[in-house]
């Protein structure tokens, strides 16, 4: 996962040019407890349990499908762990719920003329929000005017678009064989599987995504393998 990951990123460096103005000391240390959606986690800060939910972004839902659910897996890879948060003069704000692009490690800057910068490669490789977009997991959400990288995320989207990446491979090439998966069983299902009567089923996937996730054929039903 995190090669492959890395693989996509070095090759947007053809892609993308700019650079942002970065301030590391407005950035939040966050100590990361819980998971609440793929969009929402509990977090310590400064002492306080605060609710952040990232910025700039709408993630698939994890309850409907496979890309959902490999973006909560994405999410959860921050618990118990230290993250960096950073936010947009665009956003107001409070106490209890903030949002926030999230940093899973601090960025490398660039000084030029006495100011600092980040590249969009630092931006794609260490921050969350962007992560999930290039990923194909997530798509960019202009839901407040004015964000500092809502166009990079615009740019790291096309770029998951263009080469079918996470559900753009399902927008142009729709599953060839729908099946529907239970993770407490570990099988994946056919729709009339009598099992799906008793046992709700989380996501439903291609056969090749629920067997690369390590889930097997159910028995029962015996859907495709
Ligand atoms: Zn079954």
């Amino acid at each position: 996962m995190r090669r492959a990951m890395i693989g996509l990123i070095l090759s947007l460096t053809v892609v993308l040019f700019s650079n942002f103005v970065f301030d590391e000391s407005s950035l939040k240390k966050a100590f990361v407890e819980s998971v609440i959606d793929n969009e929402t986690f509990i977090a310590i800060v400064d002492g306080n349990k605060i609710k952040v939910k990232l910025l700039g972004v709408d993630v698939e839902d994890w309850t409907m499908n496979y890309y959902g659910a490999q973006a909560l897996k994405l999410l959860q890879q921050t618990i118990n762990k230290i993250v960096y948060l950073e936010f947009d003069n665009a956003v107001v704000t409070s106490d209890v719920e903030v949002f926030a692009y999230v940093w899973l490690e601090l960025p490398n800057t660039i000084q030029e003329q006495g100011k600092t910068y980040v590249t969009q490669e630092e931006i794609s490789s260490k921050m969350l929000n962007a992560l999930l977009i290039v990923n194909g997991l997530a798509y960019p959400e202009p839901l407040f005017a004015g964000l500092k990288y809502i166009k990079v995320f615009e740019g790291l989207e096309k770029y998951a678009r263009t080469n079918l990446i996470g559900v753009w491979k399902n927008y142009y090439a729709p599953p060839r064989v729908s099946v529907f998966v239970t993770p407490s069983l570990g099988y994946y299902h056919v729709s009339t599987c009598p099992l799906l009567q008793t046992i709700n089923w989380s996501f439903i996937a291609d056969y090749l995504d629920a067997q690369a996730m390590g889930y097997k054929p159910c028995p029962l039903c015996r859907p495709k393998k």
